[in-house]
């Protein structure tokens, strides 16, 4: 996580959302901290269901319609999918991940090694590169234990 507080994160999204004419709702606010609370990269599922407790009137569809908002304005990310349900990032510095290919775990990595990579020259001819990621797969180390 790049090392803005939770504060910080807060005082941005505000900023974002005023800029882009998003009003700050209660139930906004609460989606994008649980956002900021969850390192799992959550599906919209998963904030759907921590988010209810505190509005019983909150629908699946309102609160995947509003991940995808904050994900057209930049204030999170949509993490590679194969397939599964969307996941969702708060955490937009440059990095990595892991992913489980049995229980779909989404591990943060760095590697700047990689970032500096020189790539093919033929590639920059046809596609103009705007973000290196990496996504590695295998078992995390829980599946791993599990056994095969
Ligand atoms: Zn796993
Ligand atoms: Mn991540």
């Amino acid at each position: 996580m790049n090392n803005q507080s939770g504060i910080e994160r807060l005082e941005e999204f505000r900023r974002v959302c005023r800029e882009h004419g998003l009003r700050l709702t209660p139930q906004r606010i609460a989606i994008y901290e649980e956002l900021l609370a969850s390192r799992e990269h959550p599906a919209a599922d998963d904030i759907f269901r921590r988010v209810r407790p505190k509005y019983p009137h909150i629908s699946f569809d309102t609160v995947y319609r509003t991940l995808l908002t904050f994900e057209q304005i930049g204030l999170i990310r949509a993490v590679e999918g194969y397939g599964e349900p969307r996941r969702f990032d708060p955490d937009l510095s440059c990095h990595h991940h892991l992913r489980c290919m049995r229980c779909n775990k989404i591990i943060d990595f760095e590697c700047e090694a990689f970032e500096d990579i020189e790539l093919p020259a033929s590639i920059g001819k046809e596609f103009k590169v705007v973000h290196k990621r990496l996504v590695l797969e295998g078992l995390c180390g829980e599946c791993q234990s599990a056994g095969t």
